[in-house]
């Protein structure tokens, strides 16, 4: 999370990571959630104003911010939690594969619980 902020965001801030942990530490259990970058997006869909687009070159989903005007349903539409909120800035935090460098990847190197594959076309 902390790579991802300052990747996205040039500071450690854990609100402004795109992925989140959830921690249940009673059972010694993390749940990662994550934008998997579905091929029938629901966040594209769900959104009035066609803010979010499909990146042609790495798949993932982009943001338009000028567009954007903060109404979260993108928010609601993500069946996996993987869009997050900046209610500072009011514009949703979704990944966008870094680029096709993924900071979080990088960041895990032990024990590697993220991995960067890419399992679908980019026409999908
Ligand atoms: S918050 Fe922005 S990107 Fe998300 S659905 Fe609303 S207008 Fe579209
Ligand atoms: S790929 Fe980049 S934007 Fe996406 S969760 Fe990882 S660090 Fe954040």
């Amino acid at each position: 999370m902390l790579a991802c902020s300052l990747a996205k965001e040039g500071a450690f801030s854990l609100p402004l990571s795109r992925i989140r942990i959830i921690r249940h530490e009673e059972i010694a259990e993390f749940t990662p959630k994550v934008c998997v970058q579905c091929s029938d997006a629901s966040c594209i869909t769900a959104c009035p104003v066609g803010a979010l687009s499909r990146n042609a070159d790495t798949g993932a989903i982009n943001l338009d911010r000028d567009a954007c005007m903060g109404c979260r349903q993108c928010v609601t539409a993500c069946p996996y939690g993987g869009v997050q909120f900046d209610p500072i800035r009011n514009i949703p935090l979704i990944c966008d594969l870094c680029g096709g460098a993924p900071a979080c990847v990088e960041a895990c190197q032990l024990p590697q619980a993220i991995r960067y594959v890419q399992y679908a076309s980019k026409e999908a």
